[in-house]
């Protein structure tokens, strides 16, 4: 055992937060746990795994339940390809695996939605295998601690971290080994103000060495953002119902229902909206506005979306034949995307101004 390895070790089973997931060896929830906390903090997800565990305790419980089931399980938690993708993966293992998880690295790595992380974290943790993971946190870490400064979203720098996890990895305990320096990532070595002065591997670290820990890890893409502009048409009826659309084409929110969605090139009056062939094709009538919210901005990774809500009455039956009626009260029972959900949520307590 290196030094690293030793005192990292040692810190963590000192330090190591207690959460449901650690000291399991079964791959399905440390699946679970690890596909939660994609893109989500601890805090986040820890409720999400808890109630998703409960509902769906096992493979075949989940690969039986509905899309809907397993989308509404992961309401308000945002990247919903995960939950489709655990979906997908756990019909697939339930059909052509017999139920059983698979326990290789490269049988893992045919599942939907499990990349390398994952089936290197699955694998070490659950099965014992030696192969290193390479998350966010792993990935800062380890450039600080070897002083990694070529670009780590670059190919060069992305094969310089991966060989440092490669070759660092405890391999008699490669799951523990993997779960100590992600916590370390997520808890010591964060990406601002590090807490150098309570770090185990101060005295290795070569950032530290050479005062250079605040540079690092370098990165040199720049994510690029989109802005779309969302017109959602809220029609309401008489029997206190709402019209809903589901999502699908590979867009966001794949599979999640919606107001329905006029999409433009840029901010549009809703009166002029209103005056467009889109929305004239939408209603055999042409229906009455009740009023339309202000722009509300709603930020994805890759994506600002810039949203108005346009309040319109429509008699019951002349919607199209796709739009789901569903009671107004059951609105929030209802797979939506949060940017709905929290709009709903506002309007039913009265507090959204509609302008006219
Ligand atoms: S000493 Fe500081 S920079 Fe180096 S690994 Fe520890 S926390 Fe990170």
């Amino acid at each position: 055992m290196t030094c690293i390895q030793d005192l990292l070790l040692k810190w963590y089973e000192k330090n190591k937060r207690q959460l449901p997931w650690r000291d399991t060896c079964n791959p399905y929830k440390i699946w679970v746990s690890e596909v939660v906390l994609q893109q989500t903090r601890v805090n986040q997800g820890l409720n999400y795994y808890l109630n998703f565990i409960e509902k769906f305790p096992n493979i075949k419980v989940l690969a039986s339940a509905q899309l809907d089931e397993v989308l509404m399980a992961w309401k308000g938690l945002g990247y919903y390809s995960r939950a489709r993708n655990m979906h997908l993966a756990a019909q697939y293992i339930d059909n052509e695996c017999e139920g059983r998880f698979p326990s290789t690295y490269a049988d893992l790595k045919k599942l939907k939605g499990i990349g390398p992380y994952t089936a290197a974290a699955v694998a070490s943790i659950a099965f014992g295998q030696p192969h290193a993971v390479v998350d966010g946190n792993v990935i800062r870490a380890y450039a600080r601690l070897f002083n990694v400064d070529v670009p780590v979203d670059s190919k060069e720098g992305r094969n310089e971290i991966e060989r440092i996890a490669a070759e660092q990895l405890y391999s008699t305990d490669p799951g523990k080994y993997n779960q100590a320096i992600m916590e370390l990532g997520a808890t010591i070595c964060t990406p601002r103000n590090p807490k150098c002065n309570e770090c185990p591997l101060v005295g290795s670290c070569k950032a530290f060495l050479a005062k250079s820990v605040a540079l690092l890890p370098v990165k040199g893409r720049k994510v690029q953002v989109r802005t779309r502009f969302f017109n959602f048409l809220v029609c309401h009826h008489s029997h206190k119902e709402i019209y809903l659309e589901k999502r699908d084409g590979n867009d966001i929110w794949k599979g999640l229902y919606q107001f329905p969605l006029i999409e433009t090139d840029g901010l549009t009056a809703p009166d002029r909206l209103l005056r467009s062939q889109e929305f004239k094709k939408m209603f055999q009538e042409l229906p009455a506005m009740e009023g339309f919210s202000e722009v509300v901005q709603h930020k994805l990774t890759h994506q600002v979306i810039k949203a108005r809500f346009i309040h319109i009455i429509i008699r019951r039956g002349k919607g199209q034949n796709h739009w789901v009626p569903v009671a107004e009260v059951n609105l929030g029972e209802m797979p939506l995307p949060r940017l709905i959900d929290s709009y709903w949520e506002v309007f039913l307590q009265k507090s959204v101004p509609l302008n006219i």
